[in-house]
């Protein structure tokens, strides 16, 4: 069968009894209807005639008015897939990938995976019948790397546009250049905010159609003091509304699964404790890492009487429409990758949101009614402290995997690269450095044999480089696995409130001497022996969600071992001293030294203030040299995943990087200070 003229529509192609093929055209029906009602669909034929025409259209219009989930099906049904090309649509985030294939392989008929499928990091849900493809823009830069013309595309859509990822702001400068050597392709910048002209203009004067909003007002309410604890207003606000407001769904934002935990288990208890007198509260939280059939739940009917509270991350501003939405409480936080070119440093940090991010939030109120949004913080300090758009994360991100990315395609010049918005000059320079003390870039600024495999991880480079020098001290297998566990996503362990010491001293268990890797190795290791089991997970207080994804991650990156040829170490020694080196080949820029006086650690190049994170099992210990995993700053700089180093390695396995004396012990380190000011102060 020719995939282009696989049938979305699905009536009647599979022999149904009756009464189930009764109800099925019955919601088939409804969906169309629904489709019929958004706003996109009046401009239907006016933008399929705009795509024919031109090959790159910039599209503006509301979140919710159809962009993501009709735009594809419209060049679908307008015969954009003849012939077997796909249309293929990014999402800025995994989880919107899959709740959108997922919407539109539903209002299709069709199975999710065979005609309408998605593509996300470590999992691929198409098959050889895809013609409408979901993915992250990561996963399509990745695509450019075995396919750099994007041959199996008949369109192209950079959704969410305005978010300007990474990953976004690197795909326009590469699709520019294919719509301008590629005369069979279309290209469709969407984005949820007006500020088109700047899309228009980069991509030589593309035509801009703009679908009108449909919004209802929305009133705006601030605290009049700043909060002192916005999850803690964050749940008092919602309280509030459902006791003193009228029907209505609540959408609250906050900055992450953790906080998310928090606010449901303290909304549950409340809720409970208010007894029968008020309505049911339905908690629905939705997060990057929360397991598929648990995202469906936002998007369930609030039964009559209930009221759904949504507790979302930044993925609901715009990149996930919930209907029924009426009030929302926006803390105005978010969390951010923010770097610091000088350092190198990279850190996530809850960060406030921006004005144009604070209005999008609000705008979730007014979809379907007049709304409310209630802001915790000041009038005054939405006025003056917040900045008025995001900044590009290309701004503000370590480089080094989109450098050697782009190098792996050919493209050496990155200064020159046609950026929309050009990273700092010193953030290419850095990656470019840190590059070369990998080993990936010759002192030419060449890949190496060495970077060409890494670039074949879609991994950062530093963890990429620690599983091939695995391979090189007989730990490979460790490695990955290692790998594995710290790409899952989310927390390996679970502390149930009313077991809390249970569990405590069954994580102590796999406490390891040399570290938190050792200790995630020794969680796979017997989650292994004990059959992968379900029950295992349970009783040693490990999260059998997190587990299984770290299974399925290990499985493709032994896949990529493969092909890269690198092969495995047959027995797994465990040999730790040879798993700890192979880490300090990836992670030296991120060694620590602890401090002479209490607890604390410095950083060795950068002599920077940072201390174990109170869940490592280094926690108590203190090693005199450590390297981690990567840094979260809250109250302040914590390193999480940390083991414990040998500095002599520092020199072994970055030559380029240490010096002897950066890793001498003793008074003559520590009297070496890093720049003028602090000789100053050593001085006075
Ligand atoms: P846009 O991309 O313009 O923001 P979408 O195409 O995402 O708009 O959404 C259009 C409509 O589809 C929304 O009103 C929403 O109700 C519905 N929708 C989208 N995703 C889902 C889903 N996973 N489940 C149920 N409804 C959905
Ligand atoms: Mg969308």
């Amino acid at each position: 069968v020719d995939a282009g003229d696989a049938r979305l529509a699905g009536e009647g192609e599979v022999p149904e009894p009756p009464s189930a093929a009764e109800t099925h055209a019955k919601a088939h029906a409804s969906l169309q209807e629904v489709r019929r009602s958004l706003p996109v669909y009046k401009f239907r034929d006016a933008f399929l005639d705009a795509v024919d025409k031109h090959k790159v259209v910039v599209l503006t219009g509301e979140t919710g008015s159809g962009k993501t989930t009709q735009l594809p099906q419209y060049l679908h049904e307008h015969g954009y897939t003849r012939g077997g090309k796909m249309i293929g649509c990014t999402q800025p985030r995994r989880v919107a990938a899959m709740s959108v294939a997922a919407r539109v392989a539903e209002e299709a008929g069709v199975t999710l995976g065979r005609e309408v499928g998605y593509s996300i990091r470590f999992e691929d849900c198409t098959s050889d019948a895809t013609v409408i493809k979901y993915m992250t823009d990561g996963m399509l830069l990745r695509e450019f790397m075995s396919s750099p013309d994007l041959g199996a595309y008949s369109v192209m859509i950079i959704d969410e546009a305005h978010e300007r990822t990474l990953g976004t702001d690197i795909l326009f400068g590469l699709i520019k250049d294919i719509a301008r050597y590629r005369d069979d392709i279309r290209i469709v910048i969407a984005s949820a905010t007006l500020d088109a002209e700047k899309f228009s203009d980069y991509f030589d004067m593309a035509p801009i159609f703009a679908i009108p909003g449909r919004r209802y007002p929305v009133d705006l309410y601030y605290t009049k003091a700043p909060e002192a604890d916005y999850l803690d207003a964050a749940v008092m606000t919602v309280l509030q509304i459902h006791k003193s407001q009228p029907a209505g769904d609540v959408l609250v934002f906050l900055t992450g699964q953790a906080e998310i935990e928090t606010a449901q288990a303290a909304l549950e208890e409340r809720g409970r404790s208010a007894g029968s007198t008020m309505g049911e509260l339905i908690i629905a939280p939705i997060y990057a890492n929360l397991p598929a059939e648990l995202q469906a739940n936002i998007f369930a009917p609030t039964p009559k009487g209930a009221r759904k509270v949504v507790l979302a991350t930044n993925i609901a501003e715009t990149s996930v429409t919930i209907d029924g939405i009426r009030y929302v409480v926006d803390p105005g936080f978010c969390k951010q990758k923010s770097f610091n070119p000088r350092s190198g440093m990279e850190s996530l940090v809850v960060t406030p949101v921006s004005q144009a991010g604070a209005r999008q939030r609000a705008g979730r109120a007014g979809r379907v009614a007049p709304g409310k949004c209630f802001r915790l913080f000041t009038a005054w300090a939405f006025e003056n402290e917040l900045e008025p758009n995001n900044i590009p994360e290309i701004q503000r991100t370590n480089l080094g995997n989109v450098v050697l990315m782009l190098k792996s395609l050919g493209i050496d010049d990155l200064i020159h690269f046609d950026f929309m918005d050009p990273p700092p000059v010193e953030a290419i320079t850095k990656a470019l450095e840190q590059l070369y003390a990998l080993g990936a870039l010759n002192d030419r600024g060449q890949l190496t044999k060495l970077g060409r495999r890494m670039a074949e991880f879609p991994l950062d480079p530093q963890l990429a480089k620690a599983i091939i020098a695995g391979a090189e001290y007989g730990v490979v297998s460790e490695l990955v696995t290692i790998a594995a566990m710290l790409s899952s996503g989310n927390a390996v362990f679970f502390r149930p409130k009313d077991k809390i010491l249970h569990a405590d001293a069954a994580h102590k268990a796999f406490h390891k001497d040399g570290g938190d890797h050792l200790m995630l190795l020794a969680v796979y290791n017997e989650w292994a022996a004990a059959g992968y089991s379900k029950n295992w997970c349970k009783e040693s207080f490990v999260q059998y969600r997190t587990m299984c994804r770290a299974r399925d991650i290990r499985d493709q990156l032994l896949h990529l071992l493969d092909r890269v040829e690198i092969p495995l170490n047959e027995v797994e020694t465990g040999d730790e001293v040879a798993i700890r080196k192979a880490v300090t080949a990836g992670f030296f820029f991120n060694t620590a030294r602890l401090s002479r006086t209490g607890g604390s650690y410095k950083t060795v190049k950068h002599q920077l203030g940072v201390s174990i994170h109170p869940q490592s099992c280094l926690n108590e210990k203190l090693p005199r040299w450590v390297v981690y995993f990567e840094l979260v700053f809250t109250s302040r700089e914590f390193m999480r995943q940390v083991i414990e180093i040998d500095p002599g390695w520092l020199t072994q396995v970055a030559p380029h990087y240490y010096k002897p004396s950066d890793v001498a012990e003793g008074e003559r380190a520590a009297r070496k200070m890093p720049n003028a000011k602090a000789r100053a102060r050593a001085q006075a």
